[in-house]
């Protein structure tokens, strides 16, 4: 079987356009910014006009969330994502947001630029067949217990069924270091464009687990030469209802933006 993800199956390096953004392939680097999950319509409004303002080329935030407890919040499911679709029409942004259930499709495929597969359904292989049959690109994160080759193979899935728009996202994996929430794994980067021709973008926020290590993982993944950052943005983290400790606050997220750009320039990529 010859391999889909490889880099000689498209020596060019696939380009993948989310909703009017070129992402990969050296095009300017992609910032996703949001909050880990949608609140309230108000919420999701006021937090997409600032993340806008800082900079971000993309707007996040999850309507159906995979929590590690069945009594923590667990998204506003399709009203989450009808408020999400509006706050990002009405600055601009195409949207990002997590699906977990073939059930779903039919309403991401309407609402959804992007389409996210989380950490622990990277190996949901009815789920990655699914999307594979989607119209939408798919931002396919790293399992927190997989290699970078059981990765790839699942981005081989969507691809074989005939969705070539995926972008990677490394977002860390689970070692015995407890300081951080996972350990950022920056050798994917490089590893993942020696080995396919696919974008690949660093999710520093759900990678260390807190706000002020964000920026310094940041600014290392625009170095290591990642396509875009996907960073968990919340205006009042102190009240937010998932993911507060992580999230940066509008301030910091331009900031971080900011300095961004220096680095990019350094490598002679743009922001
Ligand atoms: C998220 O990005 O909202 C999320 C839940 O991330 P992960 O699947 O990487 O934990
Ligand atoms: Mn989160």
């Amino acid at each position: 079987m010859t391999s889909k993800t490889a880099l000689d199956f498209n020596p060019e390096g696939t380009v993948v356009n989310v909703g009017g953004v070129a992402i990969g392939n050296g095009r300017p680097i992609a910032i996703i910014g949001g909050p880990c999950a949608v609140e309230s319509e108000e919420s999701i409004h006021r937090i997409a006009r600032a993340v806008k303002d800082a900079g971000a080329t993309l707007l996040r935030g999850g309507a159906y969330k995979p929590r590690s407890s069945p009594y923590t919040f667990q998204g506003l499911g399709e009203g989450g994502l009808r408020y999400l679709r509006a706050a990002g029409d009405a600055c601009g942004l195409p949207i990002v947001s997590e699906l977990t259930s073939t059930e779903r499709i039919t309403e991401f495929e309407e609402l959804v630029d992007l389409v996210q597969i989380g950490t622990r359904n990277m190996q949901n292989y009815e789920l990655l067949k699914a999307v594979g049959k989607m119209s939408r690109p798919v931002l396919l994160k790293r399992g927190l217990m997989s290699t970078i080759e059981e990765w790839i193979m699942s981005a081989e899935y969507i691809l074989d069924g005939g969705n070539e728009n995926v972008i990677l996202c490394e977002r860390g994996i689970r070692t015995f270091e407890p300081s951080t929430r996972n350990t950022l794994d920056l050798s994917a980067v490089p590893i993942v464009k020696q080995q396919t021709h696919l974008p690949i973008i660093i999710d520093p926020t759900h990678a260390t687990g807190h706000w002020d290590l964000v920026e310094s993982m940041s600014l290392a993944a625009i170095a290591a030469g990642a396509d875009g950052l996907m960073i968990e943005v919340h205006d009042q983290p102190e009240q937010a209802w998932s993911d507060g400790a992580q999230s940066l606050k509008p301030a910091k997220f331009k900031r971080l933006i900011e300095r961004g750009r220096t680095v990019a320039a350094a490598i002679g990529r743009e922001m």
